[in-house]
Formats: structure tokens, sequence, C-alpha cells
């Protein structure tokens, strides 16, 4: 790969990313864990308003948790935020009190895999160590026309070592960004613009004209649907709210829902649990789609005649506005 010409076109061409100005490794990793699943334009804002908030990995330690779900309420992926508080804790009660310096520190951080520790390496340290995401898998199928099925590990660990073998030879700080930024706006998954590309010249996929054939990403298993009755429960103008302990979206609030097909089912549940519940209306249906599952929400309104189930909470309708909430329940206009 040339990789001199490569820098050279990330030097006057990437886009002036927040994120992308700084060598603070905790304001790197920070954006790092935010861009896992969720696109550039969708984190700015976030990223912003996350440092000024916390501006240091001290300040996100003395992060409450709930208010912490609250300031990234809607990027979804909680469990990154929640690994996150407690790296940041790690790192402050540790007794140099800084932020991991070496690729071994940073990996046995909750949450820090090979790729987030390769990120901050070569970012902020400059230091040569691979980090290969998708937009580095689909540069690198098409360059070297790779069809092997990089949905397998195995693929995935012979680009990375072609990659590590990359960053060896070049700038680090300049190469991991020039790749994720190629992928992302020049090399992009559908319409490349393969002519404005610094790599045209030994992309193997381009000269053969195979570019559509790579990456080449087996077929996932279908997505599971889930149907919900979700239950808007009303009681004395307050609101019945659950903080949900399931691992999916764990500690965040949400309208009670039951896994059903009918509201008569769910309110002949809850009544055989001691809770008496009167039908006042049916809502719409709405759909959420989760990288792994759909939920397919009916909504209903409900009054609570009676006593509450143990683990539901009431609160003023403005408050539901405060708390943490999915962006599948948020979607619900009460
Ligand atoms: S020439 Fe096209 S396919 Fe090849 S790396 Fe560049 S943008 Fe991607």
């Amino acid at each position: 790969m040339d990789i001199k010409q490569l820098e050279t076109w990330y030097l006057s061409n990437h886009r002036k990313l927040s994120f992308r100005m700084t060598k603070n490794p905790y304001h790197i990793w920070v954006s790092e864990v935010m861009l896992q699943q969720t696109q550039v334009e969708t984190v700015l804002p976030y990223f912003e308003r996350f440092i000024k908030i916390y501006p240091t990995v001290e300040a996100l330690a003395r992060a409450n948790e709930e208010t912490l779900h609250k300031d990234v309420e809607g990027l979804g992926y909680y469990r990154r935020f929640r690994h996150m508080l407690k790296a940041a804790q790690i790192i402050v009660d540790s007794s140099g009190k800084r932020f991991p310096d070496s690729y071994e520190g940073l990996l046995a951080l909750p949450g820090v895999g090979k790729y987030t520790a390769g990120a901050i390496m070569s970012i902020a340290y400059n230091k040569p160590y691979s980090a290969l995401d998708g937009n580095v898998i689909r540069v690198l199928s098409r360059l070297l026309a790779n069809d092997s099925d990089m949905r397998e590990e195995k693929h995935r660990k012979s680009l990375d070592q072609y990659n590590q073998k990359m960053i060896e030879s070049s700038t680090p700080e300049i190469y991991t960004q020039a790749m994720m930024e190629l992928g992302a706006t020049v090399c992009r998954p559908k319409n490349p613009k393969c002519e404005v590309c610094p790599l045209q010249r030994e992309c193997i996929a381009f000269q053969t004209k195979t570019v559509h054939l790579y990456p080449n990403l087996s077929p996932l298993n279908q997505k599971k649907h889930e149907h919900y009755v979700t239950l808007i429960i009303h009681q004395n103008h307050q609101i019945m709210l659950r903080k949900r302990t399931e691992s999916l979206l764990n500690d965040m609030y949400e309208y009670p829902q039951y896994e059903a097909e009918s509201i008569e089912y769910v309110l002949s549940m809850l009544d055989d649990q001691g809770v008496q519940l009167s039908l006042i209306g049916e809502g719409k249906i709405i759909q959420h789609v989760f990288t792994h599952k759909v939920w397919q929400m009916q909504v209903v309104h409900v009054k609570l005649t009676g006593n509450p189930m143990n683990d539901w909470i009431s609160v003023d309708s403005d408050e539901v506005k405060q708390l943490p909430m999915a962006i599948a329940h948020r979607k619900i206009q009460v």
C-alpha cells in the first residue's frame, strides 16, 4: 500500500471533527466508545456536550450512573457507558491515577477491546497498533480483493495482521485516522468515490471492476421479532415506569411492557398477581429495530385502580423527560 499517498491525502482532505483535533487519550476514548455502532453526525453533539460535563477522567469517575445514562440517552447500547464509568473509576482508583498509556493497560479496562486500544495507542500516543473496524475491513478487502468471509474471526485476524504491518511503516496517528476517514468518506459501503481515492492505482477491486463484491460478509441471522403490549399506566395524574433489570437496556426506564399478543392476556395475567387495571384506550403500534431484534409495541393506556407491581414507580409526566429512557420508549407519545 502506498502509505505516503494515503497520509498526504488525509492531511489535506479530512473532515475537521472535534474528536479528531485532540491528542487527549481520554477524549479519544470517549469518542471511540460513542462511535461504536453510531454515526459520526449523531455522535458529534453528544461528544461535545459530554466533554463539557465530564472534561476529565476524574470528572467521569465521579458521575452518577443514572445521570450519565441521561446524558447519553439516544445513543443506544448503554452497556458501553456503564463499562466506561467503571473503567474511569478503576483509572482514578489506581495508584498512578493516570490514563493508561500501554496497550495492555488499556485492554485491562472494562469494555476496551483491541480496536479501541489500538485507536487510542495510535491516535493519542502515535504508537503502531492496528485498529481494525468495519471501515478498515472494507477498505482492505477491496484493496487486496480479499474475498474471505469477514464475519469469520480468522479472516478478520489476517486483515488485522496486514493492517499491523502497514501501521508499522507509517506515522501511526495519521495512518489510523486516514484509514478510518477513507472508509467513511471515500471507500463507502455504497457508491464508493474511487475517482478521488488515493489508493486507486493499487486497488485490485477497482482495477478489476469488482468493488461491489467486497467485503464478503455472509448474511446475518434474521432479526427476531418480539411483540409487546406496552402499558401507559395512569394513576392520579402520574404515570408508572419500571427500571429495567434485563441486560438489554439495563437500568434504563421504560413503560411496563409484557411480551404478549393481546391486552386481554396482560390484564388477566396482572389481575392474577393482584394488580387491577382498567382499559382507557389503545394507541399506535410502535416499532423499534435493534441490531439483533425488532420490538413491536402495542401501546395501551390503562388506569391503575389498586396497588402497583413492586417494581413500578410512579412519576409526574414531566419527570418522565428527566429520567434516562431508551429511544424505543421515548418514541411513545404519552
Ligand atoms: S479505489 Fe475504490 S474500492 Fe479501492 S480503496 Fe479506493 S475507494 Fe475503495
